[in-house]
C-alpha cells in the first residue's frame, strides 16, 4: 500500500499561487559560457567574488547528484539546514492555522522554527527505547498536520529510529514526513534517499556541517520529489548560497578521501571512548550510538557539567529534554581531545 497523497493539497494557498521572483541571473541561463554581464549592477572589476553567486548552484548540485545518485531537480540546497527546515515550513504550514508533530527528545530547531512561524508544534514523546509511539502519533494528527519531523539518528539521543516504523509513518500519515539525516553519513544504516521514489511525502534533510566538516560554509541539502523540490525553489531567496560556500562545498566534496579517512578515524574515537566512559563511576549509563556524539546518565549532570567546564571542557547539559534526566552529550573530538576528557572524567570526585 503506497500513501495517495496530492502534494498540491498540502502547499499554503498564498505559495501555491506565487510566481518565483526572476534574478537577474536567472533570466541569463546559459551561464558558463563567454557572455558580458551588463545586466545585474554588478562591479566589473575582479575580486573572485564580484558576480552574483549561481541561484542554482547548477555545478555543486551536479557533483551531489552523482555522488548522491539523484537527479538534480531533486535537491535543493539552503544557507545550513536551519534555511531548508525554514522553507519547508514556510511553503506547506498556514500560520496560525495548521500544526506539526515532532518527536522529543530531539532535535530543538523544529520547535523554534515552528514557534517562529506560528505554527503548533504537538509533541509525541519517543518511548522508553527512543523510538516513535505510532498510536500516540496516529492519535495527534489531524486534518491540518502538515509536517512530521524525525531525526535519525536522533540528536541528542544517537540512535537510528528503526525502518519499519518510519515506512509506517510514510505510509499511514497524510501529511509530509520529514526525515533529517544530519548524522546519516555516521550510521550503520542506508540514507532515505533511496525511497524517494516509492514515497511522495518523504522530505529528506542533510547538512556538510558534521560529517564533512563544514559547519563554517552553512551548507544545508534537501531531498524530495522533484514536485516538492519546485515548491521550495520558488520561494527561496535567490542567492540564498553564496559563492564562496559553493566553491569551498565544490572542492571539499571532492575530496573523498579526506571524508573517508574522518569518519573511520571518529569511529574508531568513538569506540575507545565508549569503553572508557562505561569506567568512570559516575557515569551510570552511555546509550547506543549510531551519530558523532555519545548521551551519558550520569549522578548530577548539572555538577559534572560544571566541573568539566572548569577543566576547559564544554560538553552539552541535555537534562532539560524529557527523557534525558541528568544526561550530558559529549561530541566525538580528536584522539588527544578525547584522551583529556578521559583523564579529566577519571579525576572527579
Ligand atoms: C547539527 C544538526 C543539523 C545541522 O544544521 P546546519 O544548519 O546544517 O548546520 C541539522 N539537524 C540536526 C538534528 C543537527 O543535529
Amino acid at each position: 500500500m503506497t500513501n495517495k497523497i496530492d502534494i498540491q493539497s498540502l502547499i499554503r494557498p498564498n505559495v501555491a499561487k506565487m510566481k518565483p521572483y526572476s534574478s537577474a541571473r536567472d533570466e541569463f541561463k546559459n551561464f558558463d559560457s563567454e557572455m558580458i554581464f551588463l545586466d545585474a549592477n554588478e562591479n566589473p572589476f575582479e575580486t573572485n567574488v564580484n558576480r552574483y553567486p549561481d541561484p542554482q548552484q547548477r555545478q555543486l548540485k551536479g557533483i551531489l547528484s552523482k555522488q548522491k545518485s539523484i537527479a538534480t531537480n531533486q535537491i535543493l540546497l539552503g544557507n545550513g539546514s536551519d534555511e531548508v527546515l525554514d522553507l519547508i515550513f514556510r511553503a506547506f504550514c498556514e500560520p496560525a492555522k495548521d500544526n506539526i508533530i515532532t518527536l522529543p527528545p530531539t532535535y530543538g530547531m523544529y520547535g523554534v522554527l515552528a514557534n517562529l512561524n506560528d505554527i503548533e508544534n504537538r509533541e509525541v514523546l519517543l518511548d522508553s527505547d527512543f523510538q516513535p509511539n505510532w498510536d500516540e502519533i496516529s492519535k495527534t494528527a489531524d486534518m491540518r498536520t502538515k509536517l512530521l519531523f524525525i531525526c535519525s539518528p536522533n540528536n541528542p539521543t544517537g540512535n537510528l529510529i528503526a525502518a519499519e516504523k518510519i515506512e509506517w509513518l510514510l505510509k499511514n500519515y497524510n501529511g509530509l514526513v520529514v526525515v533529517d539525516e544530519a548524522y546519516i553519513d555516521f550510521a550503520n544504516a542506508e540514507s532515505w534517499i533511496y525511497k524517494l521514489d516509492e514515497f511522495p511525502n518523504l522530505i529528506i534533510t542533510q547538512t556538510l556541517s558534521k560529517a564533512y566538516g563544514l559547519a563554517g560554509i552553512r551548507l544545508g541539502l534537501c531531498f524530495a520529489s522533484a514536485e516538492i523540490i519546485s515548491v521550495l525553489n520558488k520561494i527561496k531567496p535567490p542567492y540564498n548560497i553564496n559563492e564562496l560556500t559553493q566553491q569551498s562545498a565544490i572542492e571539499q566534496l571532492r575530496n573523498t578521501g579526506k571524508i573517508k579517512n574522518d569518519l573511520s578515524s571518529l569511529k574508531e574515537e568513538k569506540e575507545s571512548l565508549l569503553k572508557a566512559l562505561v569506567q568512570v563511576n559516575f557515569i551510570e549509563r552511555t546509550f547506543p550510538t549510531d551519530a558523532n556524539f555519545i548521551l551519558i546518565k550520569v549522578d548530577d549532570a548539572e555538577k559534572r557539567y560544571s566541573q568539566l567546564l572548569e577543566n576547559g571542557i564544554v560538553v552539552r547539559n541535555r537534562s532539560s529534554q524529557p527523557l534525558c534526566e541528568n544526561s550530558l552529550r559529549i561530541t566525538i573530538g580528536t584522539n588527544s581531545e578525547n584522551t583529556k576528557l578521559i583523564n579529566t572524567l577519571k579525576t572527579l570526585k
